[in-house]
């Protein structure tokens, strides 16, 4: 696995990976997909993250680490270590070296500032926390993590299994019904203790700015209120968020896609399922 590292402005921006997944079908990831697309639109397909001959999507999970306004952000968390995920094997109990991935980098758990997460799904917040013999507590102890409101308040309900304030997340978020919910257990062990230390912030993702020079920007459709962040420095711009959600298939709001920088529209940095 490589280490890639892009400035945006004056931040910097170092991609630390976690794991690599490459045996999900089109049909795994994207359900409501007409195969036909694919077959019709060839020249939609990146070569990098899906393989034609074997139909096969290539998936990065890793973690974003941005150096910027003096600050240590790292965008999403990634599955994880020892994380109990019985339904989805290829996350379970994982013991990927990570934090020394991380350590490769120049980041030491202590100095990240921000944790910034486009939505609370099992590949994106797993190291939020670390099992410490005891107990999952905060892997990086000075961190305030930032997450969408209804991201939050439909963990909570799914947790409590209160299905009627889900379904009422649902019904405002206007996505319809779920083809799957998120994975059990992700919620209790990667988010809750973070809340429990007091280093939680829910923010409204409605494009405010949530840190100078960042704003969370609301583009659900993959889940109940996924944000693409975006980073400004210096008169340039980067958003991270799932890419596959950006190939037309978020519902409202938003349609973002990789474009040139002359053109106008925004790059957009995938940072996987
Ligand atoms: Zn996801």
């Amino acid at each position: 696995m490589e280490t890639t590292i892009f400035k945006v402005g004056t931040a910097t921006v170092v991609k630390v990976p976690e794991l690599e997944l490459k045996d999900f079908t089109l049909s795994q990831l994207l359900p409501a997909l007409d195969p036909k697309v694919v077959e019709k639109h060839p020249d939609w397909i990146d070569c990098r993250t899906y393989d034609i001959k074997t139909a096969r999507v290539h998936l990065s999970v890793h973690t974003w680490v941005i150096r910027h306004l003096g600050e240590v952000i790292l965008i999403d968390t990634g599955v994880g270590n020892d994380k109990d995920r019985p339904g989805l094997k290829v996350l379970d109990h994982l013991n990927n070296p990570f934090l020394q991935r991380l350590a490769q980098a120049g980041v030491q758990p202590e100095e990240v500032d921000y944790i910034l997460l486009t939505h609370i799904h099992a590949d994106h917040v797993g190291w939020n926390t670390f099992w410490n013999g005891d107990k999952w507590i905060p892997t990086f102890p000075n961190a305030t993590v930032i997450c969408s409101e209804w991201e939050w308040r439909y963990g909570v309900a799914l947790t409590a299994v209160d299905e009627d304030a889900a379904a009422a997340i649902r019904a405002d978020a206007e996505i319809g019904d779920p083809v799957r919910l998120p994975t059990p257990g992700v919620f209790r062990d990667s988010m809750m203790p973070i809340e429990e230390a007091g280093r939680l912030r829910r923010v409204v993702a409605n494009g405010s700015e949530v840190l100078e020079g960042i704003r969370f920007i609301s583009s659900p459709g993959h889940s109940v209120d996924h944000a693409s962040i975006s980073l400004v420095s210096n008169g340039e711009e980067a958003v991270f968020g799932v890419l596959a959600s950006s190939i037309g298939l978020q519902p409202r709001r938003h349609r973002l896609g990789a474009r040139a920088p002359d053109s106008g529209l925004l790059p957009v940095i995938g940072s996987g399922q």
